[in-house]
């Protein structure tokens, strides 16, 4: 599965932002930045940290509603792999996660290897399924070596 997302022009991500009344600061294009390319599914501190050594009076509210807003014009996925610890992807195509119990790491699972068990209808139905994810536990490859 290769990620290459249509990648929207910065220009596009900008004006749509703004259409959410949000107003594009160095700050908010630089939290895009750091988000493009990286599928490492970083967590809100993981973005402060990487963001205030530039940005020393960057707060987390400026994070938070950045992704938030990035999250609801589609430019970022949301993933809740982790309790309490929310995530965020800019590979938007529909995919699984995968989290090691003990590095942590998180890694994309191509819906092509693993089906997805389909819903029925009564149930998408009753529900109004708009949406649903898997997520898988376990141990990745690095950490099963170590254990050996
Ligand atoms: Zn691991
Ligand atoms: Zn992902």
């Amino acid at each position: 599965m290769k990620k290459v997302k249509a990648v929207r022009a910065k220009e596009e991500v900008i004006k749509k932002l703004r259409s959410k009344g949000l107003k594009i600061t160095p700050q908010r294009m630089a939290i895009i930045d750091v988000l493009k390319g990286d599928y490492t599914h970083p967590s809100v501190e993981e973005i402060y940290q990487k963001l205030s050594p530039r940005y020393p009076t960057i707060s987390y509210a400026t994070i938070y509603k950045t992704l938030e807003t990035l999250c609801e014009i589609g430019e970022i996925i949301e993933v809740n792999i982790e309790p309490h610890k929310k995530r965020y992807d800019p590979f938007t195509h529909p995919h699984h996660h995968f989290r090691c119990l003990s590095c942590g790491k998180i890694e994309d699972i191509p819906l092509e290897d693993v089906a997805f068990p389909q819903i029925p209808a009564n149930v998408k139905k009753k529900y109004g399924i708009m949406h649903a994810t898997l997520y898988l536990y376990g141990l990745c490859p690095a950490c099963r070596a170590n254990s050996n």
